[in-house]
């Protein structure tokens, strides 16, 4: 029996969960932030709920990863390093080159490398952890897992932008979405609790986290998705504006003295959504329980429920119908009040829930209230599992 172990490596952070396989058995799981930065938070779970936690000077990913394994050992999480038969690692970009998860060979390490202009943050992060994994486990398999793979099955008129057709022919200038690994994981589980072939079903699968967007999967694959070149596009998410007319930020550019793009498209990212509408918080808990007194939170949250009912509207006119609604990720899995007031506004689908059903946290559940004509699915993603999944079917 191996172990296996998927890892999200970011600039400052390095996410794992330790699984037994092929039982699948979470066996630890952890992050450690600041990497780099002069103080790192250490944070290790294991065992029956025990919980291994320190701050530590940590250097660079080689030296997090060291210590990560000598943690596991020390709390005798495994034995020795070579227990870890398999590295699994979530890569952010993988353009139109990579339709499925890989195993790490030199040649595709390189392509991985020169992807980076496609998402500059986050693919130097994933290819150190890579480097810093296979210095320190020579003998396990490596794979990368791609959060835009799965939508690499969208059609033309689906990725294409409305722009000259040049930027695509040169640059590669299309939409590529994201969350990809969760939608192949909830897409197959609704298959298995509806009973039927994946490849007959019209799903719009609704992941809302911190990171939110939406999927419509027609035939088994990706048919449409709203982030678009990158994360910043779709609906409204915590800090993450969505979709924005581009010359509102030339505007707002000229008028408030920002002459750099790169700085426009932080605040995009980091000071928009429910953070920038609201001023109160980034996180839904918050949002909702201030929107009572508090207009700007009350409207951050419509906005929010907007976009999302939006999206379900068009994917729904795109397929030409509809077999089940998904919800999944934090907001998705955890608020009742948001499920209920959505498919609240969907009735003219045939969507309806049980409120009894839906008053229930992060747990795989039908929804569907007695005469429902659509379905509504909550089932809780789990990206590491399908990782540790990849492994197992790329070690064959
Ligand atoms: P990500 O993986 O993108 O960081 P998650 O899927 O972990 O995000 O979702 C985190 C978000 O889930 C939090 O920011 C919070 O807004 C939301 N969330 C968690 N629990 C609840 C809850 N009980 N009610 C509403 N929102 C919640």
């Amino acid at each position: 029996m191996g172990k296996s172990i998927a890892i999200n490596a970011g600039s400052s952070t390095l996410k794992f969960k330790l699984f037994e396989m092929p039982s699948e058995k979470l066996l630890s799981m952890g992050a450690i932030e600041r990497i780099g930065l002069g103080s790192s938070d250490v944070e290790i779970k294991y065992g029956d709920g025990e919980k291994y936690k320190d701050n530590l000077d940590i250097k660079d990913h080689d030296e997090a990863i060291k210590l990560l394994l000598d943690k596991l050992i020390s709390l005798k999480i495994i034995n020795d390093f070579h227990e870890i038969t398999g590295v699994g690692h979530r890569v952010v970009a993988g353009g139109e080159f990579f339709t499925d998860s890989v195993v790490v060979d030199d040649e595709n390490l390189k392509k991985i490398e020169s992807l980076k202009e496609f998402a500059p943050l986050h693919e130097p992060a994933n290819v150190l952890g890579i480097k810093a994994f296979k210095k320190i486990l020579p003998d396990a398999i490596s794979i990368a897992v791609f959060d835009t793979s799965f939508h690499t099955s969208l059609p033309e008129v689906n990725y294409m932008y409305s722009l000259p057709y040049e930027y695509y022919e040169k640059y590669k200038a299309r939409k590529y979405g994201a969350h990809g690994t969760s939608y192949r994981y909830v897409s197959q589980r609704a298959a298995d609790m509806l009973g039927k072939p994946l490849e007959d079903l019209k799903l719009v699968i609704l992941h809302l986290g911190a990171g939110a967007s939406i999927d419509a999967v027609k035939d088994g694959k990706s048919f449409d998705t709203s982030m678009g070149f990158s994360p910043v596009a779709g609906i409204t998410m915590a800090t993450r504006s969505g979709d924005v007319d581009p010359s509102v930020l030339q505007y707002v550019m000229e008028k408030d003295g920002i002459d750099n793009m790169d700085d426009m498209i932080d605040i995009l990212n980091h000071k928009s959504g429910l953070i920038g509408i609201s001023g109160v918080s980034a996180d839904m808990r918050e949002v909702e329980e201030a929107q009572t007194e508090n207009h700007r939170a009350h409207l951050a949250r419509d906005i929010f429920m907007n976009r999302v009912v939006r999206y379900i509207g068009s994917y729904v006119a795109e397929m030409g119908g509809i077999d089940a609604l998904v919800f999944t990720a934090g907001i998705g899995e955890n608020s009742i009040t948001l499920r209920q007031e959505v498919t609240d506004k969907l009735s003219y689908f045939g969507i309806k829930v049980d409120p009894e059903k839906n008053d229930i946290r992060g747990v795989e559940r039908d929804l569907s209230a007695e005469g429902s004509t659509v379905k509504t699915l909550l089932i809780p993603t789990d990206e590491e599992l399908m990782i540790v999944r990849d492994i197992e079917r790329l070690r064959k």
